[in-house]
């Protein structure tokens, strides 16, 4: 095998699709060849280091999220009170809407005790 021909089959090789006789050709070639084998890192590096590569910054997030409230209308960010209130908020009315249904249930003639008391 030539470098050329061995160079278009190392994303091959790297994920291991190749047959096995294209595979045995490539690597007795990579052992004698040191352009080669460096090719072959590089395109490891490319391959393993590509999915780093696609995550964006944080400063890309932020311009991102600016972005979108701006197209959403929603210029100004949450105030540092505002974020617990609202937590705070939502959680009472869990509490309460969970205290509500367990009233509501044991009530007699509610729907669970009624249909388990007949049995
Ligand atoms: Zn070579």
């Amino acid at each position: 095998m030539m470098c050329q021909e061995v160079e278009v089959e190392l994303v091959g090789y790297h994920f291991g699709v190749l047959s096995g006789e294209v595979r045995d050709e490539v690597e007795a070639h990579l052992s004698g060849c040191a352009r080669c084998v460096r090719e072959l890192i590089a395109v490891k590096r490319a391959i393993e280091t590509a999915s780093e590569a696609k995550r964006p910054s944080a400063r890309a997030r932020a311009r991102l999220r600016e972005a979108v409230a701006q197209e959403l209308g929603v210029s100004r960010a949450w105030a540092w009170w505002e974020r617990p209130l609202a937590v705070a908020l939502a959680a009472s009315i869990v509490l309460v809407s969970g205290q509500a249904m367990r009233l509501l249930t044991s009530l007699p003639g509610a729907a669970p005790h009624a249909l388990t008391d007949r049995r």
